[in-house]
């Protein structure tokens, strides 16, 4: 096996250098122009926290591939397990002839999810097909057809999740029609809620549980979903007491409760999945993302009789739960374990807020700085106002990538900056990033 990139940044040329600059040239010619790019490198190679280009650069990585990467880019025993399994077989399709690799990690997922009924699960390829399977496999066991969503919700890209997808440009404009029988309600975002703090748990689980009683009549509802922390939104922590609630009127009401975990989950945010911190037992939970150390892998877990109530060939797919993915999922929730990569994200936390605490102090376009574990956003707004600032956000992701630092935008506002690290960043690696980040507001702000 090759040696792990040493862990720290290094500027060979500017970013982009001259190799990367021609190479997006290539890529401009030749890929689809539907495809953004955050930061105009070409990558060579990676071991956990640095991404090396092809200049030679060594850049910091605080998107993990956006929340991917969990357990480092290429950690090395997701990399041996990943060399074995492609050895021995590298497809036969599980619903064709089975193997273990996919059964284990069923098995792992029904261990490591909350709750102590009887749980099934399905693998999938990505975060939006294993949604789509979570909302096929609801509507076919309530037999109901109505799905409950919220603002600043994302889900995916395909046709179904664009629908359940709250922004319109970028992810819907002009790819309509979309899906029908999806409702959307009104978010408890507690920087931008207009009314009373203290009450707003309270106060948004009866606007929403209102709606859904007068406009859709709860008995239509097959599933309510949503992210226990939003992702793409902007990472928007529900207040206390606000996922309990809506859990129960689920619950109340026959509804299944859908957790989209797939950018919170996995040790993300300082539990295996974000909603044990308010110890919120869903029916069915959906991951991916930072599930197979980077490679494609989803999946979707739930009470048995909710996962069996399909009938036989419902579900499937040609690759869902490949063998090189399942067994390089296998390793990362070994290494999860074995590294307690859940403690892990807490002390990262403390990292991060301690300096975003520190810059927002000299820095008012800070508006709010939120998020739990590795998973820390701040959004930027005007000065003395809650106006988003997108522009500023674009100046201090610019400079920092000009430095080798790669970090991550979000928000429905595009004002918001997260920080999605690999849990296995050194202490002194993300003070290097911070301390980059801190020169960039002092810069442009
Ligand atoms: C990324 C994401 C998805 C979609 O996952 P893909 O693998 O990109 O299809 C769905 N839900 C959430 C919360 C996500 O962050």
């Amino acid at each position: 096996m090759t040696e792990k990139l040493p862990q720290s940044r290094h500027l060979a040329t500017e970013i982009p250098g001259p190799l990367s600059t021609a190479a997006m040239q290539r890529r401009s010619e030749a890929v689809s122009g539907g495809l953004g790019t955050a930061i105009p490198v070409i990558i060579k190679r990676a071991s956990d926290a640095i991404l090396e280009d092809i200049d030679g650069n060594r850049i910091i990585d605080l998107g993990s591939g956006i929340g991917v990467t969990t357990v480092g880019n290429a950690a090395p025993l997701v990399v041996e397990r990943v060399q074995a399994a492609v050895a021995a077989f590298t497809h036969t399709n599980f619903t064709t002839a089975p193997y273990m690799g996919y059964i284990e990690v069923c098995e792992a997922l029904n261990r490591l999810t909350p709750g102590d009924f009887k749980k099934k699960s399905l693998l999938q390829n990505s975060g939006a097909e294993a949604v789509e399977n979570a909302i096929k496999i609801a509507r076919h066991y309530t037999k109901r057809p109505a799905i409950v969503v919220f603002e600043h919700a994302y889900h995916g890209r395909t046709n179904l999740t664009m629908a359940l997808t709250a922004k319109n440009v970028p992810y819907k404009e002009g790819f309509g029609p979309f899906a029908n029988e999806i409702y959307r309600m009104p978010m408890p975002y507690s920087y931008r809620w207009v009314g009373d703090q203290t009450t707003i748990s309270e106060d948004a689980l009866k606007m929403v549980t209102t709606k859904i009683e007068k406009e859709i009549g709860a008995h239509n509802v097959a599933a309510i979903l949503i992210e226990p922390i939003q992702g793409e939104g902007g990472f928007i922590v529900p207040p206390k007491g606000f996922l309990p609630g809506l859990s129960k009127f689920a619950t109340d009401n026959k509804i299944v409760f859908i957790a989209d975990e797939v950018q919170s989950g996995f040790a993300r945010t300082g539990d295996w999945f974000a909603v044990n911190n308010e110890n919120v037992v869903p029916d069915m939970i959906v991951t991916a993302k930072g599930i197979a150390g980077g490679l494609p892998l989803a999946a979707v877990t739930a009470r048995a009789e909710i996962m069996d109530s399909s009938h036989i060939g419902g579900l499937g797919g040609t690759y869902g739960g490949n063998p090189i993915a399942c067994a390089a999922a296998l390793a990362a929730i070994e290494i999860i374990e074995s590294e307690k990569l859940v403690d892990r994200a807490r002390h990262l936390e403390e990292i991060l807020t301690t300096s975003l605490k520190a810059i927002a102090a000299k820095h008012p376009e800070i508006g709010e700085i939120r998020g739990r574990g590795a998973m820390i956003a701040i959004e930027l707004v005007k000065a003395g106002t809650k106006d988003p600032n997108p522009e500023l956000m674009g100046k201090v992701i610019k400079y920092c990538q000009s430095k080798g630092v790669l970090i991550l935008t979000a928000g429905s506002y595009g004002n918001v900056i997260r920080f999605l690290p690999p849990l296995v960043i050194t202490d002194e690696l993300l003070a290097d990033a911070l301390d980059v980040l801190t020169e960039a507001f002092d810069a442009v702000a």
